[in-house]
């Protein structure tokens, strides 16, 4: 079985997909860990992000996988923490934009979620990644709780705002960029998770997939 679920940033769908996968027993598979872990690499070699065919060349030949909590592995190291740092997530959506980086890392995705189904959340899996998905969602949250929900995680609730005016720029670049952009499937689920726990969007998740709405 394939769960396909996309939105903007922070809107809930890494802890809800990892809650989903783990009660399903399917692989979660965070697709943005991936562009995430590219960019970490562009920045690490000091190449431009905007250079698209170095970062093509990087997305071609580098080895990303998964540990057995849902975890990014670079060339077979730990992405995390860094790949969640400042300075990648300012650079991620420039990296992510470009086609040849999309195409290196697409059918990696298809791949792992081949392998025994999966969870997958991000930007393009309900319409480019995996549009024959057994179902799909497109989850929302305004701004402002999504920026609150960032800022909570990192442990900076203080930062509120700030977290929301950098995930507005940029699910900007997210939603306007020429390939894959960030937009609702016609076939998605969409679920508003305003004032939602994470545990009762799972629940609404859970209720679609095993009722088989
Ligand atoms: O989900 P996360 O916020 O970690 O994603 C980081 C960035 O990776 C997004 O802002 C987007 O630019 C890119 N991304 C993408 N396609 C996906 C997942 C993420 O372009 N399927």
């Amino acid at each position: 079985m394939i769960i396909a679920i996309d939105g903007p940033a922070a809107s809930g769908k890494s802890t809800v997909a990892r809650a989903l996968a783990q009660h399903l027993n399917l692989t979660f598979l965070d697709t943005g860990a991936m562009y995430r872990a590219v960019t970490l690499r562009v920045l690490a070699e000091g190449v431009a992000p905007e250079d698209e065919e170095a970062c093509e060349r990087i997305a071609g030949l580098i080895d990303l996988s998964f540990d057995g909590q849902g975890r990014v592995l670079v060339d077979g190291e730990p992405g995390e923490p860094q790949i969640r740092g400042a300075a990648v997530t300012a650079a991620v959506s420039v990296v992510a934009a470009h086609a040849g980086v999309r195409a290196a890392i697409v059918p990696k995705q298809q791949a792992i979620a081949a392998a025994g189904g999966a969870v997958a959340e991000g930007r393009d899996t309900t319409t480019v990644v995996f549009p024959e998905a057994d179902h799909k969602f497109f989850l929302v949250a305004s701004p402002l709780e999504r920026g609150r929900r960032r800022a909570q995680e990192r442990g900076e609730p203080q930062r509120a705002g700030e977290y929301a005016a950098e995930i507005e720029r940029r699910d900007e670049q997210d939603r306007t960029r020429e390939h894959s952009p960030l937009l609702k499937a016609a076939d998605a689920r969409l679920v508003d998770t305003d004032g939602c726990t994470a545990e009762q969007v799972c629940e609404r998740l859970l209720a679609y997939v095993l009722g088989g709405a």
